[in-house]
């Protein structure tokens, strides 16, 4: 008697034997069940077990947080500097002879600095610290009049809301390494990495409507950036809407201003006719 065992009853999931398999990882090959499968990101029909879903030579988002997990970004960088120069005015006004400086007016110059410095850094306190600075200093200034006050809640709302920008940034999160949702990771990238040259188009034929100088721009980056356009690409490439907008625009603002052009030309030259 010979011992048949059916292949579908063979195969199981490699992380949870109790389950069959629903297939095969695309990469390594190994046996997936239904709660294992991954799909990644333009390589929908292929499935992927959650080893091989991570690697960035599979996953292009993933590959692309690596790039900035960590890295120091421009906001880090506009802190670090900011904070600098609060330190520079903080010791210049304490070391005007002339003028005695309030002391609460030092503390405010200078207790955002640690805070600074320590975002600067990538130090995770300093992110949630940053929020409250705005605060602090305003307080610290302790405003007596009805101007002063004016001033200071002018100066301490937009500091606030600026705060509030830099909390929520995704590209800074990923400098502190806090996780992003694979949606905020998408949108960066689709800002980033998805055929930039398409937007500047746009935007070059938008300012051309204005600015016949922009017009040439525009028709040139849009007509690269519509042929970088492949959506069947890993990842998949777009914004081919931008590119074409980009393209009519510029072409329409050529058109536009070169028939202002011709008849300014000709009311001109008819002139100079009927002159003489
Ligand atoms: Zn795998
Ligand atoms: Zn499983």
């Amino acid at each position: 008697m010979s011992l048949e065992v059916s292949s579908s009853a063979l195969a199981r999931c490699a992380v949870h034997p109790e389950m069959s398999a629903a297939g095969t990882c695309s990469r390594c090959g190994g046996f997936v069940c239904a709660d294992c499968v991954k799909v990644v990101p333009g390589l929908e029909g292929r499935m992927f077990c959650a080893a091989c879903e991570a690697r960035p030579e599979v996953n292009y988002l993933e590959a692309f947080r690596l790039e900035f997990w960590g890295r120091r970004d421009r906001w880090a960088w506009t802190v670090g500097l900011v904070s600098l120069g609060l330190l520079a005015l903080g010791l210049v006004s304490a070391l005007d002879p002339r003028a005695p400086t309030a002391l609460r007016l030092l503390f405010a110059f200078f207790a955002p600095v640690p805070v600074g410095v320590a975002f600067f850094l990538g130090r995770s306190w300093a992110r949630h610290a940053l929020l409250a600075t705005p605060v602090v200093m305003a307080v610290l200034l302790g405003p007596d009049s009805r101007e002063e006050v004016s001033l200071v809640v002018v100066c301490a709302v937009p500091a606030l809301i600026t705060a509030v920008v830099i909390h929520r940034d995704v590209r800074n999160r990923l400098f502190f390494r806090r996780d992003v949702t694979p949606g905020e990771l998408q949108a960066l990238w689709n800002v980033r990495r998805n055929n930039p040259l398409a937007r500047h188009a746009l935007s070059f034929g938008l300012s051309g409507v204005f600015m016949p100088v922009f017009a040439p721009l525009a028709v040139l980056c849009g007509a690269v950036a519509w042929r970088r356009v492949d959506p069947e690409a890993h990842p998949p490439i777009g914004r081919g809407g931008q590119a074409l907008a980009g393209i009519v625009l510029g072409v329409a603002s050529l058109l536009l201003w070169g028939f202002v052009l011709l008849s300014f030309l000709n009311r001109f030259l008819s002139g100079v006719v009927v002159h003489k």
